[in-house]
């Protein structure tokens, strides 16, 4: 079985060798077993259910079918498969009545090697009726459900749609199901399980990291003008994905990209679905466009050259922000996950839960959820041990070299320390690269707590963010003497306190709960249960400095030039000049299949042949990513390319 497996992903995909597990699942699968695959964006699914379907078909059991949420990129995958000489094709409501008619003759013939289909159309009685007979006849080989996640309330893009799969364990028990996903906190696995009914299933849970993808979270200040400084020092020229948390923030954020330059599209639910679609098209199969959108853009975009992921809001959780970030860099190569985030982006999501039409319950888990992604936006250590600690993975240890572990001086500022109070270091995010100064802000904390108690004490109502900040530095406004706050004992006990590093120390003690927002009496700040303690003494609060105060101004965050550059760049000027022939070719080979270029070829491959000069079919053979049908189809092709460049 191996054997066969192996020889499918070299002459029908041109890839060398299986990577990390999926040799194993794809073994599980086509000999007939039920798996659960986790997995992280990137990391391979496809051709762990595609190979299967491939070897299943070949040894006489008929054809798989494919569950994909989203007929939007059915199209572009069924494209790929067809690129690489693989019998597949998609059902949904795009297709025409007679395009539909012809596509059930071919299936009932069990004439197609993969089936696509979104979960909504399978789960139709005619559908059925067709899978029955397959059934009957053996010809029904296996069922790959893609994006699993989607069954669970928990996870962030659920669907009512995919309950009703439990239809294909109920209804083909016999037949190997597959299910596939990138989110895997417990909770979410759990419930695909329970949903799914694949309690036998072989679960494959691999690492989640992201090797590739430079982890960065800022403290959010003008947050365009920050994020037009990031895109035009270190991705001029790259694709990439900007999410905002609104359409009028969309509108507003592409706008102005585009009057600096930068080829902005936006996306959201608001915009006409041609509209939508468009740009989608665009940004898929045009090279260097930035997609300024909301979280309803980029749910199975399977394009493998984003090269930053920003977001200019907070997400809702770390599921959220792991899914989103993990559309960078799906081809191996470096890029980068930036985020700005002040506290008004812990006030709005702490609201939004709280405004929820949910049961308490689920707002409860909300919380938490919200609790843990704000924790990774304030943390001094390693944000990828962090975030994969979140996913139930223990980040490989790696000897940290010369660190300077000595905790926190006992009051002020202390020494700049290696990240990570662990000592574990990923190298590639921006703690790692330039440790924050950490400072003890118990003090600062508590000042600022008795600030809100007494002033709220003795005037019988809560005040804003700048008031307070205010009457603790000393300063006599009108407010502050309309109030009389001059005589609060605290007036002024705070004045050697830059207002940035109030600013971080208040936005911490609302992240971690020990004060309240009031958003419905214009944004006042309140005590909590989880003040108390700090009030006493009896908890430390250790915060990062903030990143504009002078003491953090040491290593410049280390740039693109660090990197290994992607492989295209290590070219000669000679392989510059082929790489470039062979990219405007893939664009006309593109154009006139309406298919995205990477689907073509994807720019490795293209940098790859670019390298070795090839004169004659034999140069091409082991280049990956070039298989037997590519081979066949447009290897004079890119001879003739080369020899012309
Ligand atoms: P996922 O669905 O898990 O996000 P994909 O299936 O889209 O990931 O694969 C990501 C990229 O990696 C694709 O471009 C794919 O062609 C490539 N890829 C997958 N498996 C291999 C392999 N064994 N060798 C080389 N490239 C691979
Ligand atoms: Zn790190």
């Amino acid at each position: 079985m191996s054997e066969a497996t192996a020889s499918i992903l070299q002459q029908t995909f041109g890839y060398a060798q299986f990577r990390g597990a999926q040799q194993a699942i794809v073994d599980h699968v086509t000999g007939g077993g039920d798996a659960l695959v986790l997995m992280p964006t990137g990391g391979g699914k496809s051709l762990c259910y595609q190979i299967p379907a491939i070897a299943r078909q070949r040894a006489g059991q008929g054809v798989a079918i494919v569950v994909s949420p989203l007929i939007a990129l059915m199209h572009d995958q069924v494209g790929a498969l067809h690129e690489a000489g693989v019998d597949a094709a998609f059902l949904n409501s795009t297709l025409d009545w007679a395009a539909t008619q012809n596509l059930e003759r071919r299936l009932a013939r069990a004439d197609i090697t993969l089936l696509y289909a979104a979960p909504e159309r399978l789960t139709t009685p005619r559908f059925l009726e067709l899978l029955d007979g397959l059934a009957a006849r053996g010809q029904l080989s296996m069922f790959a459900i893609d994006e699993a996640h989607c069954v669970s309330q928990w996870g962030h893009d659920f669907r009512p749609e995919y309950r009703a799969l439990t239809v294909l364990h109920e209804r083909y028990a016999g037949v190997p199901r597959i299910a596939l996903t990138a989110t895997a906190d417990a909770l979410t696995r759990a419930d695909i399980v329970e949903r799914l009914q694949l309690e036998d299933a072989r679960q494959f849970v691999s690492s989640f990291d992201r090797p590739n993808i430079r982890y960065a979270i800022v403290e959010k200040k003008e947050a365009v003008t920050q994020l037009l400084r990031f895109i035009e020092g270190e991705h001029a020229g790259d694709a990439g994905v900007v999410y905002c948390q609104s359409r009028k923030r969309v509108e507003e954020v592409a706008q102005t990209l585009q009057n600096a330059g930068i080829r902005a599209l936006p996306y959201h639910a608001g915009l006409d679905a041609s509209v939508r679609q468009l740009h989608q098209d665009r940004f898929l199969r045009e090279e260097g466009i930035v997609m300024v959108a909301t979280i309803a853009f980029g749910m199975g975009i399977d394009k493998p050259d984003v090269r930053f992921v920003a977001h200019l809001d907070m997400p809702k959780n770390i599921e959220g922000y792991y899914q989103e970030t993990g559309r960078a860099g799906r081809d191996g190569e470096p890029a980068d996950a930036w985020m700005a985030y002040g506290l008004q982006d812990v006030v709005n999501q702490r609201r939004m839960i709280d405004e929820s039409p949910a049961g308490e319950e689920f707002k409860q888990v909300m919380r938490g959820k919200l609790d843990a992604l704000l924790a990774l936006a304030e943390a001094t250590d390693c944000r990828r041990v962090r975030l994969l600690k979140y996913f139930g993975e223990d980040y490989q240890r790696r000897p940290a070299a010369g660190l300077a572990q000595g905790g926190p001086a006992p009051s002020g500022r202390s020494e700049p320390r290696e990240a990570g109070s662990v000592g574990v270091t990923c190298g590639n995010c921006d703690n790692c690269l330039s440790p924050p100064d950490v400072w003890d802000g118990t003090d600062a904390a508590r000042k600022l707590l008795s600030t809100i108690y007494r002033v709220q004490q003795m005037s019988g109502i809560s005040f804003g963010t700048g008031h307070v900040m205010d009457i603790l530095r000393g300063k006599v406004t009108d407010k502050v003497r309309q109030f009389g706050h001059e005589q609060v004992s605290t007036f002024g006990i705070g004045a050697e306190l830059s207002e940035a590093q109030l600013r971080g120390v208040l936005r911490q003690l609302v992240a971690i709960g020990a004060v309240a927002v009031d958003a419905a009496a214009f944004n006042t700040l309140k005590l909590t249960d989880g003040s108390r303690a700090i009030l006493k003494g009896e908890q430390a609060v250790q915060l990062r400095e903030s990143v504009s105060a002078p003491a953090s101004r040491k290593t410049r965050q280390k740039t693109r030039s660090d990197r290994v550059p992607p492989a295209a760049a290590q070219l000669d000027a000679e392989g510059q000049a082929r790489f470039a022939a062979l990219k405007a070719w893939r664009a006309e080979v593109a154009r006139e299949h309406n298919l995205p270029a990477y689907v073509i070829f994807h720019d490795a491959t293209l940098a790859a042949i670019a390298a070795r000069a090839p004169q004659t079919q034999e140069d091409l053979q082991g280049i990956s990513g070039m298989g037997a049908s590519k081979m066949d189809k447009y290897g004079e092709e890119v001879l003739r390319v080369c020899a012309g460049a």
